[in-house]
């Protein structure tokens, strides 16, 4: 499994780039587990995170 993933720092967002495209905040290589959203109005766990949007999170950022 390749990791080039990031996660940012802030809203948990998994991306590739070094700055959030969604907040701007800083992102972390160092992270563990994820949930995807699907449809973030129907998902429980969208709503206990706080996820606004629809994409692949991470769920513990160092
Ligand atoms: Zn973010």
């Amino acid at each position: 499994m390749r990791r080039k993933e990031r996660a940012c720092r802030e809203c948990g967002r998994i991306q590739d780039g070094d700055t959030c495209v969604q907040c701007g905040a800083p992102t972390s290589a160092n992270w563990l587990g994820y949930i995807r959203i699907l449809d973030p109005d129907k998902s429980e766990i969208a709503g206990k995170l706080g996820i606004p949007t629809k994409g692949k999170f991470a769920l513990r950022i160092k």
